[in-house]
C-alpha cells in the first residue's frame, strides 16, 4: 500500500505545498509544532531515512535546504530546525521547524493550532520565496 506521502505525491490527496522538483516534494506538516512546520520528501517510496542511496540522501538534504532558505526569508524565525524521526509515516521525510524564541521547544509532541486560512497563506508565503 502507498505511504499518504506517495498519497500527497500523486495528487490522491491535497496538501499545502510549498517546493516540488522531480525527484522531492515539500508541503507543510497537517498538525504543525510551529508556523511554517514543513516537511521535505524525496519521491521515492523509502521508509528509513538511512536506507536513501546516497546520492539521493545527498539530493534530499539540499532540497531541504532550499526550502529552508524560502522558510526563513518568509517567515523571518531566528533560524529554521531540523528533525528526522519517521516513526508515524513510514516514508522518509526531513521537518523542517522554523524557530521564533530561543524557549522554543523543537519536540513533536508540541503540537499548535493554525487554522487552514493560515495555512494558505504561509504556504503561498514559503512557495513565493523557493529558489530551486
Ligand atoms: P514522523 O513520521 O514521526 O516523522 O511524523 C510524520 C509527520 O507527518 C507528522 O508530523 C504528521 O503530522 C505529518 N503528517 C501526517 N499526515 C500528513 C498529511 N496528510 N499532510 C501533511 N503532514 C502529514
Amino acid at each position: 500500500m502507498s505511504s499518504i506521502f506517495t498519497k500527497i505525491i500523486k495528487g490522491d490527496i491535497p496538501s499545502y505545498k510549498v517546493a516540488e522538483s522531480e525527484s522531492h516534494i515539500a508541503f507543510l506538516d497537517i498538525n504543525p509544532i510551529a508556523e511554517g512546520h514543513t516537511l521535505v520528501v524525496p519521491k521515492k517510496e523509502i521508509d528509513y531515512v538511512f536506507d536513501l542511496p546516497d546520492d539521493l540522501f545527498s539530493e534530499t538534504m539540499s532540497f531541504a535546504k532550499k526550502v529552508a532558505g524560502a522558510v526563513d526569508r518568509a517567515l523571518k524565525p531566528i533560524r529554521t530546525g531540523v528533525v528526522v524521526d519517521g516513526r508515524e509515516v513510514p516514508h522518509a521525510h526531513i521537518h523542517l521547524i522554523p524557530i521564533y524564541k530561543n524557549t522554543q521547544e523543537v519536540a513533536l509532541r508540541n503540537k499548535v493550532k493554525v487554522s487552514k486560512s493560515r495555512m494558505e497563506e504561509i504556504s503561498a508565503a514559503i512557495a513565493k520565496e523557493v529558489i530551486l
